[in-house]
């Protein structure tokens, strides 16, 4: 009973859909790759919708593959997956139609927009609000839950062997359902254990989030080996390319974001990203040209990331790193001491 098998008895006992099952609702966002709707089952409609579709263009093929894989392997990871087929009957050719459950109503992008981040995520994930009085050390504990999170569905990912690629506030929800955030728009992903997507279609990068390297896999490895031979080779590529790392930068950055309010807007996103380039993308030189002129609120976020002996400042700087093998793994991150809260609490009962 290997996995073919049972992805085949799985396929064959779920339900099956088509373009008329479903009603639209709102539309939620609209790419240049495909547009987002609430939906729902035209059998059992819902006021809102508590489906979401997203109707693709070419690229949809890959982003069902994605998903069901994802589904099966770190189900928690990525916003709940239903099914996705080809719309035929459209006069375009190719219209892929995807369905997810609806999640909920934001996402970290949306979260990030409220002058009170992060304290308006923290009774929703943290259950109950912190009896700490407001300041830096409450605030760092809900970065931090949020950060495990993160880094917990891309561990997943990651480990399934799904590069995604398209990391970014926008592209992590929060799924109100289960009180943590998910990773969603598998479009850009890349599955490099069976060479699905081995060529990276770099113009999908979003280059306000993407790692200096452009190219996932280096330009030594330009083309794709046919899919038994990627199988084989692909583990070894893994380890030599080390693609994973990609996201990491990524996920640095939305580290950086939280840490920084003023770092949340795209202006000040891409003028960071200028200064970093010109510092040779050395955080710690960044640093040191920015901290002797920095105004309170950029000085504040040092403090925040200074916390604990500067733990939560050597995780930043071993994610967001020039050389993608100098980056740390999820799973390496999701180990660090930042995250250790009884570590701490050790160390200062042992002081
Ligand atoms: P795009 O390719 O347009 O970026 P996404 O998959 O990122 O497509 O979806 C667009 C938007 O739709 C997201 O930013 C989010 O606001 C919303 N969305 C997508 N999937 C879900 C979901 N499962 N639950 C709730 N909202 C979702
Ligand atoms: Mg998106």
């Amino acid at each position: 009973f290997d996995m073919f098998v049972l992805a085949f008895v799985e396929r064959f006992f779920r339900p099956t859909y088509r373009k008329n099952d479903f009603v639209l609702g709102k539309k939620l966002g609209e790419g240049a790759f495909g547009v987002v709707y609430r939906a729902s089952l035209a059998k059992n409609p819902s006021k809102e919708g508590d489906l979401v579709l997203k109707k693709a263009t070419e690229y949809g093929a890959v982003e069902i593959w994605m998903n069901e894989r994802a589904r099966r392997a770190c189900a928690s990871c990525c916003a709940d997956f239903v099914y996705g087929f080809l719309e035929s009957s459209s006069k375009k050719a190719g219209e892929y139609w995807l369905i997810w459950r609806f999640e909920g109503e934001a996402t970290l992008a949306d979260l990030f927009q409220s002058r009170e981040f992060p304290y308006n995520v923290e009774a929703i994930i943290l259950g109950e609000v912190q009896d700490l009085p407001k300041g830096l050390e409450r605030e760092n504990r809900i970065i931090q839950t949020i950060m495990r999170q993160l880094l917990f569905a891309l561990d997943g990912l990651h480990s399934t062997g799904i590069v995604h690629r398209d990391i970014k506030p926008q592209n992590v929800i929060f799924s109100e359902g289960t009180r943590i955030f998910k990773i969603i728009d598998l479009g850009a992903a890349t599955d490099l254990r069976v060479g699905i997507n081995y060529i990276p279609k770099e113009f999908l990068l979003d280059p306000r989030y993407a790692a200096p390297e452009q190219y996932i896999m280096s330009t030594q490895t330009p083309s794709a080996p046919s899919a038994p031979v990627a199988a084989a080779l692909s583990p070894v590529l893994w380890q030599l390319n080390l693609p994973d790392r990609f996201d990491i930068y990524s996920t640095g950055l939305i580290f950086l974001q939280m840490a920084f309010p003023g770092l949340r807007t795209d202006s000040n996103l891409i003028q960071f990203n200028r200064q970093l380039k010109r510092c040779e993308y050395d955080l710690v030189a960044w640093r040191k040209t920015v901290e002797p002129r920095a105004s309170p609120e950029l000085r504040r976020g040092f403090e925040l990331l200074d916390l604990d002996g500067g733990i939560g400042w050597e995780l930043l700087t071993s994610m967001i790193r020039f050389k993608a093998r100098q980056r740390v793994s999820a799973k390496a991150a999701l180990a660090h001491p930042y995250f250790d809260r009884e570590g701490l609490l050790a160390l200062s009962i042992m002081q």
